[in-house]
């Protein structure tokens, strides 16, 4: 079970504000300028603590659409509204809003389309400075091929890495032979810190992130298959291959994060289970067997660590609000399972009378955003602490707004 907790955490440490909202009795929130902070290199410097643990921020899935709950596809077929819901909802992709408009047909009002930029390059490297991550990964699904959305990502003044998902090839079957297609001018601005079959070292942290299969839309069947000839994969097999030696070769003393879309078959088959199908009756696993093979032969044949492996694409929100999905989950060799698809993952508040008089005359207010990570805390080489965070972001405020510790080491997980 998932406990809201209201545990002090490093942040407050650094002394940064700290407001855990689950709390009734927690103390209201204080603001705290970013720049009025000591960094927490500084302070860890200054009080010689050591070893540091390293902190990875994780950005689920970014960009969906979203129809409330009220709004099934039955509703739909009647006509019915759609709106905004934020928290429990189910996520439709533009060719089933189209099948739906098929049928309900040409002279029916047209359904919304309702897309979620949960990604603001200005307003989320805000949330992190306040955050201060040693790595930001990126689970993937940027929108349907948003190609300006990926290049902002790219942009973020941070140490990241990041893997593509099913809707960043949403309509790209195969690479272009004459034009640069958006799948491949995604990759482009990425470059690098695409880790799809790949690892990417960080040395200064003594990690490094390997990569799961691009694109992966979950199950048993490999999706855009023309696409991963790219990488010469022809099927699962051959997948699981390249995940392998991308993480086998990794630098003897880091430890491996592995990075996927999707998350691994053999962590269960319940509806509300980390990879659970939550869209049929009766759920099932939809999990990648390529990921879970390549985890399994290198726990068996070789001695790389892999304290964590983090995915999105399942998100946190049961269609049809069947509730929630448990959002982390336990493997042989201490290996923890994270699916980091908070989605959305972007609240707004209405700015506050305050706020509203703090805006300097005649500048262009952003309205105040609560956005979320799943903060990810390793010390050598094993993971301490998870957390899904929730940061305000207001102006140039930003401030710890909600914490909900998933796993803490030393106690039995919650
Ligand atoms: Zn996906």
């Amino acid at each position: 079970m998932v406990s809201r907790c209201c545990s002090s955490s490093s942040w407050s440490a650094a002394g940064a504000a700290v407001a855990a909202r689950a709390s009734a009795n927690s103390p209201p929130p204080r603001s705290t300028s970013p720049s009025s902070r000591p960094s927490r290199r500084a302070m860890e410097s200054a009080l010689g603590t050591a070893p540091r643990r390293v902190r990875i921020a994780v950005v689920g899935d970014v960009v969906f659409l979203l129809l409330s709950l009220r709004t099934t596809i039955h509703s739909l077929l009647r006509g019915g509204e759609t709106n905004h819901g934020c928290g429990t909802g189910v996520a439709f992709c533009d060719s089933m809003l189209d099948s739906v408009q098929g049928i309900r047909g040409k002279e029916a009002r047209p359904l919304e389309r309702i897309r979620h930029n949960d990604w603001a390059l200005e307003e989320d490297s805000k949330a992190l400075q306040f955050l201060q991550p040693d790595l930001v990964l990126f689970t993937g699904d940027y929108g349907n091929e948003n190609v300006q959305l990926v290049k902002s990502i790219s942009d973020l003044q941070l140490p990241k890495a990041a893997i593509l998902g099913n809707h960043d090839c949403w309509h790209t079957y195969q690479f272009s032979e004459k034009n640069a297609d958006r799948v491949r001018l995604q990759l482009a601005s990425l470059g690098e810190q695409h880790v799809g079959y790949k690892c990417l070292d960080f040395p200064r942290i003594k990690l490094s992130v390997v990569g799961g299969r691009p694109f992966s839309c979950g199950g048993d069947r490999l999706f855009r298959p023309k696409l991963l000839l790219k990488w010469g994969v022809n099927d699962m097999a051959g997948s699981a291959k390249k995940i392998y030696d991308a993480a086998a070769g990794t630098p003897e003393a880091h430890s491996v994060v592995l990075l996927a879309h999707n998350g691994p078959t053999g962590l269960g088959s319940r509806m509300d289970d980390i990879c659970g199908r939550d869209w049929v009756p009766g759920g099932g696993d939809h999990g990648d067997p390529d990921l879970e093979r390549a985890i399994s032969d290198l726990h068996r044949e070789t001695g790389v660590s892999i304290p964590l492996v983090v995915f999105g694409h399942m998100h946190k929100s049961l269609a049809y609000g069947r509730g929630l999905r448990k959002m982390i989950a336990f493997g042989a060799n201490n290996t923890i399972y994270l699916n980091g698809a908070v989605v959305p993952r972007v609240r707004y508040a209405q700015p506050s009378p305050s706020y509203e008089q703090c805006q300097p005359e005649g500048s262009v207010s952003v309205a105040p955003t609560s956005r979320a990570f799943t903060i990810a805390e390793l010390s050598e080489g094993r993971v301490e602490k998870i957390s899904e965070v929730w940061v305000l972001v207001s102006g140039a405020r930003t401030e710890l707004e909600e914490e909900i510790v998933l796993y803490k080491h030393s106690r039995e997980h919650m």
